[in-house]
């Protein structure tokens, strides 16, 4: 018997060593940790138990069955851990405590018996056979002992009732069972202790061993262990994703942990957790809880038995929305960098372009002005080298937009003639002088006005033309356009193409020619012009109007680029056979700087621009047409020149400093006593990257011209926003002024000429061919009243007076640049002011003689005076309404002020600046309500009538 206890206790323990290893290696998840948990506890009770079996004193005895409590007590607490996790249930917090509380309190109930009596009121130690047999009476905690280890039992027994109730799953339903039955067992062993059979035999070590072995098989049959299922459950509560499962009442019938982790308030209210999670899912909307993000997404079960319930899985996006974070973060430094990038190249190309303009403006006045054919040759040579490093430059910016993303198809309506007839004049002048044939095949249907991106077509159609015309030395270039109808019925299909017989490309070299910067066939083609950039860019700007640039192309033979077209249809009408009407500018051939000249000197123009080079050249260029220019170096000057007089058309430079020309033209429209509301404004652009009309007419600009001006391109809008009345094709005569700059006359002034008049120093004199017009008029009309002043002055003896009237004829005459009369009347006013000093010093007989020579000499200026009313009468008595036109209207205010000054001047006896205020009146075309009162005023200052003028402007 008592070997067959020894041999019954080294079994249990062998059994439940084995069993903790296989745990123990097998060990995965919580669930798994806690039966291991179980099998140490055990492992230590038997080992106790065993080493109970060999001990020979009492004292030795009892430590080991402390010892064995130490296991006993760790069983039963982790065996409903066990049981509660395997079952998914949540052991309140309250629970765990207070069974941790009763556990070590047993403990230390037990380790204190031998003194207190409380678990063991007593016992004592009998030695039978060698054998240890323990007798005690149960003290008052044994029997609670026994209670809690039943409510436990009981406990585990109930949670694994209910967990089997709502348990699908066959294999863990069979799992509970079988550990329900090694729970009973051992309740029911735990009865056995009790009964007088236990006193010689601990029947717990029994107990536990059956259900062990129970567990085990339970555990193991039923692949507790088994990976997938462990795995699973390994992720639902321990990964950072979080599951909630609804019913299909759509209540919570499960969460993990995670989800408890982000929502605490779930087991409490969790309707609040349900509707929290539904709103961030209708909003897309991150969960953010302790530095992380969370994204929920709503699940539906594909297994036809899961198909009412709802699973929502939470996933931890931290990572992904920090690294989207990241990236939008690079993204702005990287948008940062390009808009410097941008603006460096803006800035760049002002700054390179800025200078090439002075020097292609000073070399088109080269061109202009000079009649030295070897000097033109080199100017020539200076446009051509300067226009294509322009060339570059657009290439480069137009590139480095494309890069930037920043090029915008733009589509406006447009007359495919003009687009056609543009080319040709563009390219054809460049075949000739090749000596290739340029032959144009334009299909004759094709609707005239189509809609598209004008601008970007005819730059990529010049790129293709320009190349072929490049790469080809012999034989021919032919553009030609098709046209079909579309299936949409409001637009057509343009197919484009233009074909050479040049140089061709080599097979292996087609990959790399949409390439930027890159140039094929160096060797061969180092001696043509490229950047390498041109198909780069035109391919972009294809692809940006939906369409595919196509190269056909055999070595040496010949290329044919080409690409199809959709368009909108503006008018339906056909542009029918295509002859080309345009001017080509043959440089070598008809000289485009002899293009008839244009003249306007009625017309005044503003310019501004902030390098004074810039506007140096435009007056200079402008010289000819005998304009009136008037200048501001910024737009501060300019809102301040618009408010002063009304001009026929303003140049606006679109880069300017402090404010540039966009806003100042906005400032403009809201400047008050704008005089220029309705003036065309033209953009003046250096800069490629804007260059487009459109931009320029949709921010209210007339026109836009690019930089630097040519003559041809000024002339051209000279003539288109110039009104009608004021420009003139006449061809002008050309002379040189006292600083041998040319001073343009009109016909009607030329008309003057040999007539008494010197026309230019009247120009010169008179500050302008309409000042000098409008002059030339009102001292004919002052002529006799004039020499009838002198005379009845000189006959009065009013020597005094004499002079004051000589002086002012001598002042008018040479206003007008009658040279000869003026220095008649100036020899007069000497002799009178040397005649009035001799009287004042009582010299008669100096004053005498002086008089003497008075009325010599009198007579003569007078005839000759009073011929100027024949000398001046050229036909056209009336002032023409185009001058009185040409002249800038003054305000009723302005006038005024202008009377008033003279009033003042006229009190002052001032007549030098009564003059100067009548001279810069006439300047101007006066109200219909002033013109008689200027007309009197204008008789009474030729008469230095002071009362009179002070009398007129009384009112004033
Ligand atoms: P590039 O400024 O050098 O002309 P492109 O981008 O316009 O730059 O063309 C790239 C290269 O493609 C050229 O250098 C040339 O070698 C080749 N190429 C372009 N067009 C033709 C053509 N019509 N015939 C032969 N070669 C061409």
């Amino acid at each position: 018997m008592d070997n067959l206890i020894t041999i019954s206790y080294f079994a249990i323990f062998a059994t439940v060593l084995y069993e903790t290893v296989l745990v123990f290696r097998k060990m995965r998840i919580r669930t798994h940790f806690y039966l291991f948990m179980n099998c140490m506890g055990m492992l230590i009770c038997n080992l106790a138990v065993l080493i109970m079996q060999f001990c020979t004193t009492d004292e030795l005895y009892f430590y080991a069955l402390l010892y064995s409590w130490l296991g006993k007590v760790w069983v039963i607490i982790a065996t409903l851990y066990f049981v509660v996790n395997l079952c998914k249930y949540k052991v309140p917090q309250f629970v765990t405590v207070i069974e941790s509380i009763i556990s070590v309190s047993m403990l230390i109930v037990i380790i204190t018996t031998r003194k207190t009596g409380l678990f063991y009121a007593n016992y004592d130690v009998e030695f039978v056979d060698g054998m240890a047999l323990f007798n005690y009476t149960k003290g008052p905690f044994y029997i609670s002992w026994l209670i809690n280890v039943n409510i436990l039992v009981f406990t585990c027994i109930f949670v694994l009732v209910n967990s089997m109730a709502g348990e699908k799953s066959k294999r863990k339903v069979n799992q509970y069972k079988m550990i329900m039955v090694a729970l009973i067992s051992e309740s029911l062993v735990g009865v056995l202790c009790v009964l007088p059979i236990g006193r010689y035999y601990d029947f717990n070590q029994i107990g536990f061993l059956i259900c062990a072995i129970i567990i085990i098989v339970a555990t193991f049959k039923n692949n507790l262990f088994d990976i997938e299922t462990a795995t699973k459950d390994y992720i639902v509560d321990d990964l950072s994703s979080g599951v909630v499962a609804l019913d299909k009442y759509g209540d919570i019938a499960y969460y993990n942990r995670m989800i408890e982790k982000v929502f605490p308030f779930i087991e409490a209210s969790p309707q609040d957790a349900i509707d929290h999670i539904h709103w961030l899912i209708e909003r897309n909307q991150l969960l953010n809880v302790e530095n992380k993000s969370y994204r929920f997404e709503e699940k539906q079960f594909e297994d036809e038995r899961f198909r009412d319930m709802t699973i929502f899985a939470m996933t931890d996006v931290t990572a992904y929305y920090n690294h989207l974070k990241d990236m939008e973060k690079q993204k702005e430094i990287a948008d940062e960098a390009n808009k410097l990038k941008s603006f460096f190249l803006a800035s760049m190309s002002h700054e390179i372009r800025t200078p090439i303009n002075t020097v292609l403006g000073m070399d088109e006045m080269i061109l202009l002005e000079n009649k030295d054919p070897e000097i033109n040759q080199y100017a020539k040579r200076i446009q051509s080298a300067g226009k294509t490093l322009l060339g570059i430059i657009n290439d480069i910016l137009d590139f480095s937009k494309i890069e930037a993303g920043k090029i915008e198809i733009v589509p406006v309506k447009y007359d495919v003639l003009e687009l056609i007839n543009d080319l040709v004049s563009n390219t054809q002048s460049l075949a000739n002088d090749k000596g290739l044939s340029f032959e144009v095949d334009i299909d004759s249907h094709i609707p005239r006005y189509l809609i598209g991106d004008e601008t970007r077509i005819k730059q990529c159609i010049t790129n293709l033309l320009t190349n072929a015309i490049k790469y080809t030395e012999k034989g021919k270039v032919c553009l030609t356009i098709g046209y079909s109808k579309d299936a949409s019925p409001d637009s057509v299909c343009l197919s484009v193409s233009v074909k050479d017989t040049g140089i061709g490309i080599k097979h292996e070299d087609m990959d790399k020619l949409f390439t930027a910067f890159d140039r094929l066939d160096v060797v061969r083609n180092r001696s043509i012009k490229g950047t390498g950039l041109g198909l780069a860019i035109t391919k972009q700007y294809v692809d940006k109007m939906g369409s595919e640039l196509c190269v056909e192309s055999e070595y040496n033979k010949g290329s044919t680029f080409s690409f199809l077209l959709r368009q909108l249809v503006g008018g339906w009408e056909q542009i029918g056979e295509y002859k080309f009407d345009g001017n080509v500018y043959d440089d070598n051939k008809t000289d485009k700087y002899s293009v008839e000249t244009f003249y306007a000197p009625a017309a005044t123009v503003l310019v501004v621009d902030d390098t004074e080079n810039n506007l140096f050249v435009f007056e200079s260029l402008l010289k000819k047409t005998g304009l009136n220019i008037e200048t501001a170096a910024s737009a501060k000057q300019m809102l301040k020149m618009v408010t002063e007089r009304k001009y026929d058309i303003i140049y606006l430079d679109h880069m300017m400093p402090e404010m540039d020309g966009i806003e100042a033209l906005h400032a403009m429209e809201k400047v008050s006593g704008n005089m220029n509301m309705t003036t065309p404004v033209i953009a003046l652009t250096a800069n490629a990257i804007y260059g487009s009309r459109d931009f320029y007419l949709g921010e209210g600009f007339s026109d836009y011209m690019s930089k630097p001006v040519s003559y041809a391109t000024l002339k051209a809008s000279l003539e288109k926003y110039l009104p009608p009345e004021k420009k003139s094709h006449a061809e002008p005569i050309e002379v040189y002024n006292s600083n041998d700059e040319i001073v343009v006359i009109s016909d009607e002034l030329a008309a003057y000429e040999g007539r008494g008049i010197d026309v230019k120093t009247g120009i010169e004199n008179s500050g302008s061919g309409v000042i000098l017009l409008k002059v030339l008029k009102d001292f004919r009309e002052s002529v006799e009243e004039t020499a009838n002043t002198i005379e009845r002055e000189l006959k009065k003896r009013e020597m005094k007076n004499y002079t004051v009237h000589v002086h002012a004829l001598k002042s008018s005459a040479r206003l007008i640049g009658a040279m000869r009369l003026s220095a008649m009347a100036l020899n007069l006013e000497n002799i009178g002011n040397e005649y009035l000093n001799a009287v004042k010093e009582n010299n008669t007989a100096k004053s005498d003689e002086l008089l003497a020579d008075i009325e010599e000499f009198t007579p003569g200026l007078l005839t000759y005076l009073r011929s100027f009313k024949e000398l001046l009468d050229v036909g056209e008595d009336e002032e023409s309404e185009s001058t009185a036109e040409a002249l800038p209207k003054i305000s009723h205010e302005d006038l005024d002020e202008m009377l008033a000054a003279m009033k003042e001047f006229a009190q002052a006896f001032d007549m030098d600046n009564v003059d100067a205020v009548m001279e810069t009146i006439v300047t101007y075309s006066i109200p219909d309500d002033k013109k008689s009162l200027i007309e009197e005023l204008k008789k009474a200052v030729r008469n230095i009538d002071y009362d009179l003028i002070i009398s007129l402007l009384s009112g004033v």
